[in-house]
């Protein structure tokens, strides 16, 4: 069973990693930012609720995160472990978690904390471009769709995230700095850490990941 969190400022990868690490070990990959945008997409009650927030670059408030978390990853797909990604963002939400490890008797596996400084995630993230139809991501210049618009993959359309402008990402850094990294301290006390060098290629990042958690 592998339980698994990726931490990390916007725009680290770890969206990019989850889906390698969620493939490998056939465990469910759980994005919260993706089941908000699904449910502001479908005008969901939930989704009503989380968009004014995320617009703004804000954490949709944490009672709603952590009741969403936890019918999610108590599913039958999940009982042999799963995969966090963009949960825990607060220290709220990390105890709130890890009551509920306990009382389902599971326990967490590792903390992956990618590393990666403003300088290199403003540009990353101000050109980033996401399929609507199967959410893979593109860069405008690091890893442009080969048709422009069109998702290589599905022939999706590629958009930019309405959170994904410059002045909403220097809000999410913000706020990522100012809530979710401490939580690198509380997972350094519970000996969960492990800090990896965001900044680096994908497949050198994930070699790092696969030598760590094995085959
Ligand atoms: P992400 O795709 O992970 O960057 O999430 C996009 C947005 O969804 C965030 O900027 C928040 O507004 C909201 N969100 C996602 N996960 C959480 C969370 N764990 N706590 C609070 N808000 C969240």
């Amino acid at each position: 069973m592998r339980i698994i969190v990726l931490l990390g400022p916007p725009g680290a990868g770890k969206g990019t990693q989850a889906v390698r690490i969620s493939h490998k070990y056939g465990i469910p990959h759980i994005s919260t930012g993706d089941i908000f945008r699904s449910n502001v997409k479908e005008g969901t009650p939930l989704g009503r609720k989380a968009e004014e927030y995320m617009n703004q670059g804000h954490l949709v408030p944490d009672e709603l995160v952590c009741e969403l978390v936890e019918d999610r990853v108590s599913k039958d797909d999940c009982q042999n472990g799963f995969l966090l990604d963009g949960f825990p963002r607060t220290l709220f939400q990390a105890r709130h978690f890890d009551d509920y490890l306990e009382r389902s008797g599971r326990e967490l596996t590792v903390v992956l904390d990618m590393q990666v400084g403003q300088e290199v995630l403003i540009p990353r993230m101000a050109g980033r471009r996401v399929c609507k139809n199967c959410g893979k991501t593109y860069h405008v210049k690091t890893m442009p769709p080969k048709q422009e618009g069109v998702c290589d993959v599905c022939g999706g359309e590629i958009y930019q995230r309405i959170d994904d402008t410059e002045a909403t990402v220097r809000n999410r850094f913000k706020v990522y700095m100012e809530q979710t990294h401490p939580l690198t301290e509380y997972y350094r006390n519970a000996g969960k850490l492990v800090t990896l060098d965001g900044a680096l290629a994908p497949d050198v990042v994930f070699g790092q990941i696969t030598d760590l958690l094995g085959d």
